[in-house]
């Protein structure tokens, strides 16, 4: 559990579903204005008209900042225009659960025109015009929920998104949003990166802690030794953990220290990407990149436990998240486990239907290491969907150009291609998969770009791929939703043509 706070326009209910709420959870319920008319002993209407807006704003931000400092848990419903302060939409989403409730705004007029207690209303126009002046700071908040239905309904979808899932075997996972809100442990000693700990320093109490540069050119041998070299000048012991905080770097740096010092020490894992909640701090496979490649170096060693929390992601930018997408797309074919059904039927994918595919990615992922922990099992092969050709894009555009998961996602879209061209797959199909790519929000353009698919390039890396066997590649490719195969009928060379072929076919599509 966490503070929870509950922000909307006037009239979209966030007193009466701060209240309900509260109740469900057994947790107090407060409403900022009437904490701020506590306080200014006035009513807010009083206060707009003897002292105006700034002041009214300022107080407003004060008791926020009172509240959210507090150790207790609870529900607190914002005033309308609370968010339009950017340090208060900063605080709201570090500290707590941040729900919009949105709906039709002439419903929400209807509620409010009676009401003597808002000092802003007189008539639908200006009613409409301050909602347009603060869509944009709603906008700002991560969880929306749509208010135009019934409100017992409203509360279970938010008691529904808080609710913990554990799993046990073979690696414990704790899902729970909000969870590291409220982080009580202390801890000894943690690998985090320098952007994550600014983020989150305030989230933890950190005893020791190693910072390593934020991005994929810290996952180096060199970052390695020193941390090493760190963990022993503090005298780190078997008996003691540690922790990795952070994306999929810090999560394969920390499992892979974690599994060679002296022999092997315990870890957690608490990931903060998307890409690191659904894929990479599950399954135990760490790795370094080597000059000649990605991942070369590497071991597979559990974390003791992976705390995994959405609330992490409210400050992740868009394309980090798209990044994630990429891998959460993948599941979606690999088996029929509803993600894809998920992804076509939502009007949009935004952060409340990314909380239900994290869920969805997480069991996906087990399902794969239950069957294949070592990989010697020919199971798990089938998470490198898309990857053999998403693995060469990010090599030849020196990591960094592209994210790992939009590479990914075109390498399906290309996997798909080949399967429709050696009539693996339905026509349909294909749209299917097509359309799914374009909703998520992938763009293909930049991969049309021939500089960047230099042919010479392209066949070296693909060569280095280690799914490559005497010039003849192992591909994954997809069936059906639900049903991918091995297949090895291209040699690079052939690969690399039907690449270009498809570039073509993309370029007729625009
Ligand atoms: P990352 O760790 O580089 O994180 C991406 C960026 O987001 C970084 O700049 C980071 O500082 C920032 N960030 C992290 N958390 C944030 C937050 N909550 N708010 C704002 N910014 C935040 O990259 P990633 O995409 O998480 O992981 C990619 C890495 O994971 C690659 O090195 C890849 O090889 C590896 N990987 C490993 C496995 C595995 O099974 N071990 C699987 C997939 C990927
Ligand atoms: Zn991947």
């Amino acid at each position: 559990m966490a503070k929870i706070t509950i922000s909307g326009f006037m009239g979209s209910g966030k007193t009466l579903i701060g209240n309900l709420l509260s109740e469900k959870l057994n947790i107090p319920f407060y409403d900022l204005d009437n904490e701020i008319e506590k306080r200014e002993k006035r009513d807010i209407k009083e206060i707009f008209k003897e002292s105006g807006e700034s002041y009214f704003r300022k107080i407003e931000k004060e008791v926020l900042f009172e509240l959210l400092n507090l150790e207790e848990d609870f529900v607190l419903s914002l005033g309308g225009g609370t968010i339009t302060n950017e340090e208060s939409i900063d605080l709201i989403i570090k500290r707590s659960i941040p729900i919009l409730l949105y709906g039709d705004i002439k419903i929400f007029y209807k509620r409010v025109k009676d009401s003597d207690k808002r000092p802003l209303v007189n008539d639908f126009q200006s009613f409409l015009k301050l909602y347009r002046k603060r869509e944009k700071f709603y906008k700002k908040i991560p969880i929306k929920i749509k208010s135009d239905k019934d409100k017992n309904e409203i509360v279970n979808e938010i008691v529904n998104l808080l609710k913990r899932i554990q799993y046990e075997e073979p690696q414990k996972i704790i899902y729970e949003l909000g969870i590291t809100l409220n982080f009580k442990k202390d801890i000894f000693f943690s690998i985090i990166d320098n952007k994550v700990f600014e983020i989150f320093k305030d989230r933890f109490k950190i005893i020791n802690l190693y910072i390593i540069k934020n991005g994929e050119k810290s996952k180096n041998l060199y970052e390695y030794f020193k941390i090493l070299d760190f963990l022993s000048s503090i005298k780190f012991e078997k008996s003691d953990l540690l922790y990795g905080i952070g994306g999929g770097v810090v999560g394969d740096i920390s499992g892979f220290v974690s599994s060679t010092y002296m022999r092997g020490v315990q870890f957690y894992l608490i990931p903060t990407t998307l890409l690191s909640q659904v894929d990479s701090s599950i399954g135990g496979k760490n790795g370094l990149n080597l000059k000649r490649g990605k991942n070369l170096v590497g071991t597979i060693y559990l974390p003791k436990e992976t705390i995994i929390d959405p609330s992490f992601l409210f400050t992740l930018n868009k394309n980090e998240i798209l990044s994630g997408l990429g891998e959460v797309f993948k599941y979606g074919i690999l088996r029929e486990n509803g993600i894809f059904d998920f992804l076509e039927e939502k009007e949009k994918i935004d952060f409340y239907e990314i909380i239900q595919l994290i869920k969805l990615s997480i069991e996906e992922k087990i399902n794969f290491i239950k069957e294949d922990l070592f990989d010697n099992k020919n199971k798990r092969v089938f998470l490198n969907l898309g990857h053999t050709l998403g693995h060469a894009l990010e090599n030849i555009t020196n990591y960094g150009k592209i994210s790992h998961g939009e590479a990914v996602a075109f390498g399906i879209l290309f996997s798909s291609y080949l399967s429709l061209r050696l009539k693996l797959m339905e026509e349909k199909t294909f749209e299917r998969i097509f359309n799914v790519y374009k909703k998520i929000g992938f763009n293909y353009e930049k991969f049309l770009d021939l500089n960047l698919l230099k042919k010479e390039k392209l066949e070296h890396t693909l060569l280095l791929d280690k799914k490559s066997r005497e010039n003849r590649l192992n591909l994954v490719l997809p069936v059906n939703i639900g049903d991918v195969r091995i297949f090895n009928c291209f040699n690079v060379d052939e690969y690399i043509k039907k690449l270009f072929e498809f570039v073509n076919f993309l370029k007729e599509e625009k």
